[in-house]
């Protein structure tokens, strides 16, 4: 029996979600198979798949756990569990507003037009605020949309900001701090669990080694 692990294919997780299964001690053969790869000296899957997709997999239990963004998790609202922060990935979900706007409160966005890929959280915090404004999903270069006329405030991901700063926006407030956790599905064996146990042992041990 083996344990299911998704991590993302490529992208901002795909190297460090990687390296984290070496810092375990967790060697990934590099088989002419892109979907997947065995590990070789523990009972491990290894799937690649796009993030999104993630939170899906490991509901559906076709992958027992998976390691994915906080923001994917939560946007998506699937049935997992988080079991473990990472410590790697760490970005924040925020809203921006072009430079010079006037922004003393979450109040600037009553009857606005918000561009996000972000949808949910955005609307759970426009709910927990009690403002009404109008929220645009868009699935991709969301940083564009004020400097078009497309939006009139943006909710995007940021780490450095400096995407933010080369379309004239400027960060305004933070609605979620996020990095890459380890989910598991609801749906996992005893056996599997067991499986679980050493790898998030390993995982323990490596974040103390950093610390
Ligand atoms: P995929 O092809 O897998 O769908 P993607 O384009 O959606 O990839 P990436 O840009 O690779 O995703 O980001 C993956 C995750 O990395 C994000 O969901 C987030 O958790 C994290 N992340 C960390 N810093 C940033 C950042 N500055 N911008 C975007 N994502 C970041
Ligand atoms: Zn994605």
């Amino acid at each position: 029996m083996k344990l299911k692990l998704a991590i993302q294919k490529s992208g901002r997780l795909h190297d460090d979600s990687i390296k984290l299964l070496k810092e375990c001690g967790i060697d990934i053969s590099n088989g002419v198979n892109k979907l997947k790869a065995e590990a070789s000296n523990f009972p491990l899957e290894v799937f690649f798949l796009r993030d999104d997709d993630i939170p899906q997999y490991v509901e559906d239990a076709v992958a027992d756990i998976g390691f994915v963004g906080e923001n994917v998790v939560y946007e998506k609202k699937k049935q997992v569990a988080v079991v473990e922060k990472l410590g790697f990935g760490k970005c924040r979900l925020s809203i921006a507003v072009k430079r010079g706007e006037e922004y003393e409160s979450a109040a600037f966005l009553a009857g606005k037009r918000i561009a996000t890929s972000y949808p949910v959280l955005v609307a759970q915090f426009l709910q927990e605020k009690k403002i009404a404004a109008e929220i645009h999903e868009i699935s991709g270069s969301v940083e564009i949309a004020p400097g078009i006329g497309l939006a009139d405030a943006i909710c995007d991901l940021v780490s450095s900001g400096s995407t933010l700063f080369m379309n004239g926006l400027t960060e305004t407030e933070i609605i979620l701090q996020s990095q890459a956790v380890l989910i598991k599905s609801e749906s996992i064996s005893p056996e599997q669990q067991v499986l679980l146990d050493k790898l998030l042992f390993r995982i323990q041990a490596v974040k103390k080694a950093k610390n």
